[in-house]
């Protein structure tokens, strides 16, 4: 029954709550590391972007340019002046080119020894990129001036631009060469901060050294980068991207580990608030436990004793006993059996004036060793009955104590009365007094059934009873004794003390210090 009832509210939190949440947290868990590279992955998309955004750029810069070449062409203008005024206007171009298409140094590979180093270069790269450089044409036939951009070894700082122009049916090839450096830094650089802001650094570094040639935040220049490709038009230059501060992957992580901290704080609350309404249902169902238990075994209590008393009552009515010594045993069972009723109601009153705060404690001087004698004068026929040895270990050389007389005698009688409920076989008892520094002490020594070490504790709860082993079992009793000795001890600013072994017997020891003793000398 006990078992079932505390197993309800278990098994209630494990199905509804901990095996839903703790499957929850391990599906939530394994799908992190998927959640964290569909993040870098968005990341990476949108740092693409930006790289995009800064290539169209380069790419809008150079168009307007090449706008601007054929304009100057359409206008009618000289090939020759046009290449030597064109780049003046603009520090970051070098040098330009206006090479009559189809041109046989360059499709035929001949040899223009006339031209300067340059121009030479310039015609040697257009050849070895020659299908390229005539496809130029085909995208201007249908309305387009696409950009070709293409690196010179003539010298690493230079990289040439490469268009298809026509004026009167009449078709060039126009090669723009820049100082790549300085197109970086003067035309992409103010494009790049804009875009970088706070929160990105944008780098460009050259592809064939690995020189760092431009960076959004040289404080912070990022040791891997996320993204990095080459720049459309300068093919040697590499375009690299980083959040500031952290890669994406530290990002994701970062991400990761916030939702997995948030899930574990979200369980942790959870099994917290799990607990708590555990142990207060399981308090719950305990406390109704100790209730029914209290009842019927306090009836029981007042059963035994009422049924004896009725008994030789009725015995001794019906007028059958004539031996007068055999009536005065009788009327010594009445007796006796009435004063423990007696002593059981007044515990459940006592205790009831305890939890009402109504007790009061009438304080005079003690006479420990006397309170002893005389519980055992009365409990002798008791003792009797149930065949107990009695040993006697009171010390002389006590004093008085300042305490209530009648509490005192309470908390003997219950602490006896438990050594004779709890003894077994070994019928055997031995009261102690002494003095041990600063403390007057009265032991109560059976061999009985002892108590579980786990359960000592325990013992002192209001209601507590123990109810592992076959004597606890049909030892009957309110779970009351203790707890009142307990109070009454703390009244005397005292304590109780046990000392106890499973199945050797039990020691309990009253407790009361010195200084709250009066000499009586
Ligand atoms: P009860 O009315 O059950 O005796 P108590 O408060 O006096 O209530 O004792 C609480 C419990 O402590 C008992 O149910 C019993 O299990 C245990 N106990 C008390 N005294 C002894 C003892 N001398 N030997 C073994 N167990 C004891």
């Amino acid at each position: 029954m006990k078992r079932v009832k505390n197993i309800k509210p278990g098994l209630f939190l494990l199905f509804l709550l901990i095996i839903p949440t703790g499957l929850f947290t391990v599906v939530e868990v394994t799908s992190l590391s998927d959640q964290e590279q569909m993040i870098e992955a968005i990341y990476a998309n949108q740092l693409d972007a930006v790289l995009y955004s800064i290539n169209q750029y380069a790419d809008d810069m150079v168009s307007s340019w090449s706008g601007n070449i054929h304009r100057r062409l359409a206008e009618g203008g000289d090939l020759a002046k046009i290449e030597r005024d064109w780049p003046l206007k603009n520090p970051q171009v070098e040098f330009l080119s206006l090479i009559p298409w189809p041109d046989d140094s360059i499709s035929l590979g001949i040899p223009q020894p006339a031209l300067s180093e340059l121009d030479r270069e310039i015609r040697l790269r257009l050849q070895q990129n020659f299908s390229a450089t005539h496809r130029l044409f085909t995208y201007l036939r249908g309305g387009y001036r696409k950009i070709a951009g293409i690196d010179l070894a003539y010298n690493t700082h230079l990289s040439m631009f490469v268009f298809a122009l026509e004026r009167d049916g009449e078709r060039y090839i126009s090669a723009l060469v820049v100082d790549a450096r300085r197109f970086i830094a003067e035309v992409l650089s103010p494009r790049m901060q804009a875009v970088a802001g706070d929160q990105l650094v944008l780098t460009v570094r050259h592809h064939s050294s690995g020189e760092l040639v431009f960076s959004s935040d040289f404080n912070t220049v990022p040791e891997s980068l996320t993204g990095e490709q080459a720049i459309w038009l300068l093919p040697d230059y590499l375009l690299g991207i980083q959040p500031v501060g952290m890669t994406i992957r530290d990002l994701a992580r970062q991400r990761a580990l916030r939702n997995i901290g948030l899930i574990v704080l979200v369980d942790l609350l959870l099994v917290i608030g799990a607990l708590f309404f555990y142990r207060s249902v399981r308090r719950e169902s305990r406390l109704a436990k100790i209730k029914s238990d209290f009842v019927s075994n306090v009836s029981h209590e007042i059963r035994t004793p009422l049924s004896l008393i009725s008994m030789y009552a009725e015995t001794l009515q019906m007028g059958r006993i004539k031996d007068e010594e055999k009536k005065y045993k009788y009327y010594d069972i009445i007796y006796r059996e009435a004063q423990r009723l007696s002593g059981i109601v007044n515990n459940i009153l006592n205790f009831s004036r305890i939890e009402t705060g109504r007790r009061k404690f009438h304080f005079s001087q003690v006479d420990v060793n006397e309170v002893i004698n005389s519980v055992l004068e009365n409990y002798h026929y008791h003792l009797e009955k149930h065949h107990f040895q009695v040993e006697n270990a009171l010390d002389p050389t006590l004093t008085t104590i300042e305490g209530d007389r009648e509490a005192i005698t309470e908390t003997v009688i219950n602490l006896i009365d438990n050594a004779i409920k709890y003894s077994d076989e070994l019928k055997w008892l031995k009261i102690r007094t002494g003095l041990k520094g600063a403390f007057i002490y009265i032991e109560i020594i059976d061999k009985g059934v002892g108590i579980p070490q786990r359960e000592q504790t325990l013992i002192f709860d209001k209601f507590y009873r123990v109810t592992k082993g076959a004597l606890a079992h049909h030892a009957k009793g309110s779970g009351l004794g203790l707890s009142i000795v307990q109070f009454i001890m703390q009244a005397h600013h005292g304590r109780i003390e046990v000392d106890s072994k499973e199945g050797k017997g039990s020691t309990f020891r009253l407790v009361f210090p010195i200084d709250k003793i009066s000499k009586n000398q």
